[in-house]
């Protein structure tokens, strides 16, 4: 009973909201009675029958930010900007913003190895990422986090770390037919039939695993 919304928690009847948590009848994130909520509701969605537009995603126009930089491109197959630009998608090249930052310079070929040489001071430094060309700082929690854990400093500069993160999920939105690994039930899941792990429908794995 949630239409067009996202990031709601414990939510009812909500139509093209954001971000909402334990609301009801509330459409474009205003809040109204529940009488005018399904009358405000049922003007809308004739209108968008009328223009085509109701079970459609949201036009590629309105998207806020250049395909290229959105989370759909960490999905398996969206990567594909020609297709995105058919659909109209913003795919053009994203400049990056190279702001002059102030302090001694180190290489990320010149960091120790080993956590316990890195002293206090390297959080004042500007640390180049040659492979990159990309400038960073690491900032205090992050150095507790590396000294905390034995770890070594990155050498990476943070948005091509993010990169290989979302690249590294391989989100798959494609659905395949398979059976039930207990009770043999035809099921969809996105789950790959060739692959090894045991698939069980929602029924069995409610009563395995809950
Ligand atoms: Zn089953």
């Amino acid at each position: 009973d949630i239409e067009y919304s996202d990031f709601c928690r414990d939510c009812e009847h909500c139509f093209g909201c954001v971000g909402l948590k334990n609301k009801e009848f509330c459409i474009f994130n205003k809040q109204y009675s529940e009488e005018e909520y399904w009358n405000k509701v049922d003007e809308v969605k004739t209108k968008m029958l009328a223009d085509g537009e109701y079970g459609e995603f949201f036009p590629p126009e309105y998207a806020v930010f250049p395909y290229r930089l959105t989370v759909a491109t960490s999905f398996l197959g969206f990567r594909d900007y020609g297709t995105a630009a058919k659909y109209g998608y913003d795919t053009a090249l994203v400049e990056e913003s190279v702001e002059e930052t102030g302090g001694e310079k180190v290489n990320v070929s010149e960091l120790p190895s080993d956590i316990r040489d890195v002293k206090d001071d390297i959080l004042e430094k500007v640390i180049f990422d040659e492979k990159n060309s990309k400038s960073f700082r690491i900032i205090k929690p992050e150095l507790e986090f590396c000294r905390r854990y034995g770890l070594p400093l990155s050498r990476e500069h943070p948005s091509i770390r993010m990169q290989k993160w979302r690249e590294g999920f391989e989100i798959n939105l494609m659905f395949y037919k398979r059976t039930c690994d207990r009770c043999n039930k035809d099921i969809e899941t996105s789950y790959a039939p060739e692959r090894k792990e045991t698939v069980y429908c929602e029924q069995c794995y409610q009563a395995e695993v809950v």
